[in-house]
């Protein structure tokens, strides 16, 4: 039996949804690949490392100073560091990504970070191999995904892995630049992933246990559904 795991922006958010998604892989010996966001909102008021991702592209477009949107994002990685506990830095690559953010680094490329650093973190603390989505998932001149030579490639290097994070959302062009898919895009990547180890299942996580009646940003405090069959869903 062989799982590959999603998890979504506000399942990875902070520090304890990061020891929750920890608890939930490492009770299970199955689940050996994990699809990883980018940190999302850890409350309403809160804005996703996505979202400000792409502030930072506008801000360069605008002309405008990226220090304060790139600190805040800065501050969102460490903070789940410092709090996690774990012997590990992204100094280096943020310092790269907001130098290349600043030099006008394309927009897929600046969006497509969030998950990239993100996944880095999760592999160090889970002690996973992180394994570059830009190695291994492909699109075609048209922008459209390769789907063949995708799995081919992935699951070749998949094959050398263990256990590894994969980080959502992105792939590369022909030419060697980043694209991403479009917003919410981790759910393809995690399909993909799941194909290419022929798993058994994909298991695409979301942090409200149960199906609820109705969605809780709309109306307040929806009843779950005890029970639904998948026809019903
Ligand atoms: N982080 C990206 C987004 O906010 C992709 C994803 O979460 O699936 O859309």
């Amino acid at each position: 039996m062989l799982k590959v795991v999603k998890f979504g922006g506000s399942s990875l958010a902070d520090a304890n949804q990061f020891r929750k998604v920890a608890e939930i892989i490492k009770s299970d010996p199955n689940r050996r690949y994990v699809v990883a966001s980018a940190p999302g909102k850890r409350d309403t008021h809160d804005v996703k490392v996505t979202d400000m991702l792409l502030q930072c592209f506008r801000l360069v477009r605008d002309k405008k100073s990226i220090d304060e949107t790139f600190d805040k994002i800065t501050e969102r990685y460490n903070g789940i560091i410092r709090d996690l506990g774990i012997d590990f830095s992204l100094d280096e690559d943020l310092q790269g990504i907001k130098v290349a953010i600043m030099h006008h680094a394309s927009k897929d490329y600046i969006a497509s970070r969030g998950e990239y650093l993100n996944s880095m973190v999760l592999a160090a603390y889970l002690e996973y191999d992180f394994i570059d989505a830009e190695e291994g998932i492909y699109f075609k001149e048209n922008g459209t995904l390769d789907t063949e030579k995708t799995n081919e490639e992935l699951t070749a290097i998949l094959a050398n892995h263990e256990h590894a994070v994969i980080p959502g959302f992105y792939g590369v062009m022909p030419n060697g630049t980043i694209k991403t898919f479009s917003r919410g895009g981790s759910d393809i990547t995690g399909s993909i992933v799941a194909r290419a180890i022929k798993a058994d299942i994909y298991e695409n996580w979301t942090d409200v246990s149960g199906m609820l009646m109705a969605d809780p940003r709309c109306i307040e405090n929806p009843q779950p559904i005890p029970d639904l069959t998948y026809r019903e869903l």
